[in-house]
């Protein structure tokens, strides 16, 4: 047996996307700890790194979707349509490490596989896959919350003589130009992927299990006058992001849909369908599609004539069209609809006609049918959330394994912290904001690095919440969820797209601004709900 070196730094830091990014240089820069980051990625970028799928784009606005901690960053990075594609953000997150001189403090192609609190020393003993062992007083779990990749076992895959690729590990530049391609899964991704492969490929035969609501983006060339109007009107941009729900740079509107005539109703749903944005289309039309059933409705319905008039088959508009309540994260495309219409595109709806099994040639559905395939494509999604955390051995207080202590629902208090595990943090942990989520990422990492100065100043030598608090902040998230149709909805923001995961309220559905507020609260009122415990009482 070889003699393993154990390490000693301050703080470590799980993920080097947004979260781990500026949490390192948070650490590190301004609080002066010596922090180390590790990422199972052979570079930064987190979700920007693994998802490099064609057609891969931010839905959120290009001049927000990044960093706002930093004037000079702002003013210095720039873009080139109102979205922003997944290798400019790979490039924008690389130059930030590098700007900031980062990666000499972070482990790529480095997986964290356990994390154990050490109850008589008060430090956290994190091992990896190459056998290294740090211990440190902190650790900041930026893991991400849509990472952990759900990649369905499907009957026969193994037999299949074809390519499979899920779209969270898309290698890089792999073309599928010229093969005969299957795509399984029509959310966000892929719809996405399925747009971009359809022009492309020699056939495409889209498996559609659930067809979803969708918008279109209304990605747009922008000139350099309008990104230098919004450089100088930033300060005011992201003050109002940080004090609006959702964090998107529109205003959010309060208007009740059933106020206005149905005319008017369906002039601002014009409007905002040729506007673009998924959740402009949701929250900046009216105040109430997310709450109200009949507003739900008519937002429903106004999709569903769309999707009647894009695509020109009616029975693969039949197939296409979604049913139901519009109440999941909303889509917005650059033309999927349109694909349709393609004569190298088929639809195959699968809840009618379910996949049977994969064959060396293809996909066999049970009305007997081979649809033969180069390439299967999986859109899956992911296990969200709390998936990450459940793939590393993670004890806190007693050897208490985060499965057990997530048995029923995982919880947090404030969606950053959990009670047993001692100055552990979690950047878009459970119960958390559902919002643009930089800026939410932000407030979280300069919460948690703020509480880490204030121990570090205090004598402090273990922060951890009370179990009373957590239990209050699930009941707040889930009260204002079940105030919301999000809950009527099966998606991964309840855990619902996992077979076998209990489905539960993980995120905070009141808006960043009170979120931020309450952040603040709880800080400014002495940690309320945390049990802060100073050296001379923990030592043993
Ligand atoms: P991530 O970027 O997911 O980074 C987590 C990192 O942790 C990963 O690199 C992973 O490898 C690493 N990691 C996990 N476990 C371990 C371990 N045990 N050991 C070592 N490393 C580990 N959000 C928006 O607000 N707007 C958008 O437009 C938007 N578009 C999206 C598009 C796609 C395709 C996807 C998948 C998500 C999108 N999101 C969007 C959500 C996006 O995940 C967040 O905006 C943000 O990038 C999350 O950053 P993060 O640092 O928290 O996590
Ligand atoms: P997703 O929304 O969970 O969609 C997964 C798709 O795969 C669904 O259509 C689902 O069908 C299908 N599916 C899953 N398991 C299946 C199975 N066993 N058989 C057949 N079909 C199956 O995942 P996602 O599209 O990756 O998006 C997740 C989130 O990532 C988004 O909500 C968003 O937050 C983010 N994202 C954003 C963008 C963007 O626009 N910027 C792009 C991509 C992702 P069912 O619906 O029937 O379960």
């Amino acid at each position: 047996m070889t003699a393993q070196t154990t390490h000693t730094v301050d703080a470590v830091v799980i993920g080097a996307g947004f979260g781990g990014i500026y949490a390192v240089h948070k650490l590190h820069h301004e609080l002066g700890l010596t922090t180390v980051g590790f990422d199972k990625a052979d570079g930064p970028g987190g979700t920007w790194y693994w998802n490099r799928y064609p057609g891969a784009l931010s839905d959120t606005e290009s001049h927000l979707y990044r960093f706002s901690f930093d004037r000079d960053l702002l003013q210095e990075s720039t873009w080139k349509t109102t979205y922003i594609t997944q290798p400019e953000i790979l490039e924008y997150l690389e130059d930030v490490v590098d700007r900031f001189d980062l990666r000499r403090h972070f482990k790529f192609g480095t997986e964290v596989t356990s994390a154990l609190y050490l109850d008589d020393e008060n430090l956290w003993e994190v091992t990896t896959d190459h056998g290294e062992v740090y211990r440190a007083k902190y650790v900041v779990n930026a893991v991400g919350l849509l990472s952990a990749i759900n990649f369905p076992n499907l009957p026969g895959l193994d037999t299949f003589e074809g390519e499979t690729i899920h779209t969270a590990a898309w290698p890089e530049g792999k073309s599928l130009a010229g093969r005969r391609v299957g795509v399984i899964g029509t959310g966000s991704t892929g719809q996405q992927v399925i747009t971009s492969l359809a022009p492309e490929v020699e056939h495409l035969t889209v498996f559609v299990r659930t067809p979803q609501y969708s918008v279109p983006v209304g990605n747009r060339p922008v000139n350099p006058e309008q990104i230098a109007e919004i450089k100088a009107d930033y300060d005011r941009i992201w003050e109002r992001a940080k004090n609006s729900a959702v964090a998107f740079g529109f205003e959010e509107s309060t208007l009740p849909a059933m106020s206005v005539s149905e005319e008017e109703r369906n002039r601002i749903f014009q409007e905002a369908w040729d506007h673009g944005g998924g959740f402009r289309f949701m929250f900046g039309t009216f105040g109430d599609i997310a709450t109200d059933e009949a507003a739900n409705e008519a937002a429903a319905s106004f999709i569903r004539a769309k999707v009647a008039e894009i695509i020109e088959d009616p029975e693969t508009a039949r197939k296409l069209m979604p049913k139901g309540l519009f109440a999941k994260r909303p889509l917005c495309d650059s033309g999927y609809y349109e694909v349709y219409n393609r004569p190298n595109v088929e639809a195959v709806a699968i809840k009618e006609n379910p996949i049977r099994e994969v064959t060396a040639k293809g996909v066999v559905t049970e009305d007997g049918v081979l649809h033969e395939l180069d390439v299967l494509v999986f859109a899956t999604g992911f296990d969200a959330v709390d998936g990450n955390y459940r793939r590393i051995e993670i004890r806190g207080r007693d050897g208490l394994h985060i499965n057990d202590h997530w048995d029923g629902q995982p919880t947090s208090y404030l969606g950053v912290s959990t009670a047993n595990f001692p100055n552990w943090f979690m950047v878009l942990g459970p119960n958390g904001p559902f919002t643009n989520l930089p800026p939410s990422i932000e407030t979280q990492v300069e919460w948690i690095s703020d509480t880490i100065g204030y121990a570090e100043r205090n004598g402090v030598r273990a922060i951890e919440p009370t179990p009373e608090a957590e239990a209050e902040w699930t009941e707040t998230c889930t009260e204002i969820a079940n105030a919301t149709l999000f809950t009527k909805g099966d998606s991964w923001i309840f855990g619902a797209n996992i077979p076998g995961k209990k489905p539960s309220v993980l995120f905070y559905l009141g808006g960043l601004r009170n979120y931020r507020a309450v952040m603040a609260e709880v800080a400014a009122d002495g940690y309320r709900g945390f049990e802060v415990k100073s050296a001379e009482m923990v030592t043993v």
